[in-house]
């Protein structure tokens, strides 16, 4: 099912500049940092989401829209954060399962940056720029 919840909100310009400088700064973020703050939000929408009355519970709309207090469904944010289903996925279940991701270069290299761990960091910084830039054209609509 297309997720809608976006198109309900009323999204006036100072908004859209608050979600925009907020995708800026999720995208300086490593891998596992952007990792580690999603997953704190999927704990918390499960949470908001037991705190509901009973015959609200099947409501999608228990996360926030970054920037925002507006509410969006789990579909609306891996959208603007531009993850795929595997990318989602990943992710839920380290929230299930309460793990934190590890960076594959975390305690196997020393300080000085290799060939290697250069390109690591150009790819991080690409996927970066194209997360953003997905979050840019969800935001206009595209
Ligand atoms: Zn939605």
């Amino acid at each position: 099912m297309k997720c809608t919840c976006m198109h309900d909100l009323e999204f006036p310009k100072a908004q859209r500049k608050q979600v925009v400088a907020y995708l800026v700064d999720f995208a300086t973020l490593s891998k596992v940092q952007q990792q580690t703050l999603v997953i704190q939000w999927i704990k918390y929408s499960d949470v908001i989401r037991r705190t509901l009355p009973y015959g609200e519970r099947l409501n999608p709309k228990v996360f926030l829209l970054p920037g925002t207090e507006e509410m969006i469904c789990g579909h609306g944010l891996q959208r603007i954060l531009g993850y795929g289903r595997d990318a989602w996925k990943t992710i839920k279940d380290f929230a299930k399962k309460n793990e934190i991701p590890k960076h594959g270069l975390i305690g196997k290299h020393g300080n000085k940056m290799n060939i290697v761990m250069q390109e690591d960091c150009l790819i991080t910084l690409r996927k970066q720029s194209n997360t953003l830039r997905r979050g840019l054209l969800n935001l206009s609509g595209g």
